[in-house]
């Protein structure tokens, strides 16, 4: 595709009905509220997990607000043409497609619903991304136009939702909740980042951002609460040097937490909806709020 012609023409929206990803067996969207919660950070130790234990995995990179899933995954070749197509890049395991590819480095993008639509689209068309068991979708923190357009070009397994364990943050989890009851998806787990810190010299815990919020949405709202990430400096600098933890240091507490959401998430989505263990249908569970989420 050359480069992501975001002043392209806006497709005619739901008129796209031909899956543009017939390989793929698992779409599923990394969302957030907000910017900041480590959802990127998730979606790569995720994607890495899943690749190492579960299946093929695939990661698009669609954050256009900070597309820093190459720097991450440490990518250090951008991906290559064959037939008029993009070869994903890879690393870890996984293959990766990233609006930073496409963007010249430093620049603020304001981009308008129909280029994010535009991007997403070529990213699902024009991309070989070849037989995978899942690719998960890096989206832009809040509600926005590239949720919209994801349910609209790929059928999604469902989403899941980053967060930070303060009240502030959970607000933002049910606003992101009642945009993917909008369009039909189906979610698949709260997972709570930077839930406590283990302080190197004591062992002492601290709960920065307070505690057990993510669990208690996840209980209220009726859905999986698929686990909790503590804050540690060694998950910052694995993203800063494009190592991972769950490979610079896979026996460490974060990395066993990545794994055993992976483990979930790939048994949550496994399990078909409707047999056993479904997956609730966002629209039945927002029936079951009756006052907004609180931390108490
Ligand atoms: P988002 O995608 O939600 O904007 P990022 O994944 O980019 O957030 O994370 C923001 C910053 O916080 C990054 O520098 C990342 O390395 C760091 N970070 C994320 N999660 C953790 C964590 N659990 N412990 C320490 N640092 C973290």
């Amino acid at each position: 595709m050359g480069e992501v012609n975001p002043g392209g023409m806006p497709q005619g929206r739901g008129q796209e009905t031909e899956n543009l990803i017939p390989g793929v067996k698992d779409v599923i969207a990394v969302s957030s509220g907000k910017g900041g919660v480590g959802k990127s950070t998730v979606a790569a130790n995720l994607a890495v997990a899943l690749a190492q234990s579960w299946g093929t995995v695939g990661l698009m990179d669609a954050d256009i607000y900070g597309p820093n899933i190459p720097m991450m995954m440490g990518v250090s070749k951008p991906p290559e043409q064959q037939d008029g197509k993009l070869l994903p890049a890879e690393s870890h395991g996984v293959k990766i497609i990233s609006m930073g590819f496409f963007m010249p480095e430093e620049t603020a993008i304001v981009w308008r619903g129909p280029m994010v639509h535009k991007a997403i689209q070529q990213f699902f068309g024009d991309v070989l991304w070849g037989e995978l068991d899942y690719l998960l979708i890096d989206l832009p923190p809040g509600t926005g136009d590239a949720q919209l357009t994801l349910s609209q070009l790929v059928p999604l397994s469902g989403a899941i939702t980053v967060t930070t364990p303060q009240e502030v943050a959970l607000y933002d989890v049910r606003k992101g909740m009642s945009m993917f009851q909008k369009v039909n998806v189906p979610l698949l787990g709260i997972i709570e980042n930077m839930s406590f810190f283990v302080c190197g010299h004591c062992g002492e815990r601290t709960e920065i951002f307070s505690h057990g919020g993510g669990e208690r949405a996840a209980e209220k709202l009726g859905i999986p609460f698929l686990g909790r990430i503590p804050i540690d400096p060694a998950i910052r600098a694995g993203g800063d040097t494009g190592l991972p933890i769950v490979v610079a240091n896979p026996e460490s507490r974060p990395a066993r937490a990545f794994k055993d959401i992976a483990a979930k998430l790939a048994a949550t989505i496994s399990t078909p909806a409707g047999e056993g263990q479904s997956v609730p249908r966002i629209e039945s569970l927002l029936k079951k709020i009756k006052k907004p989420i609180s931390a108490g």
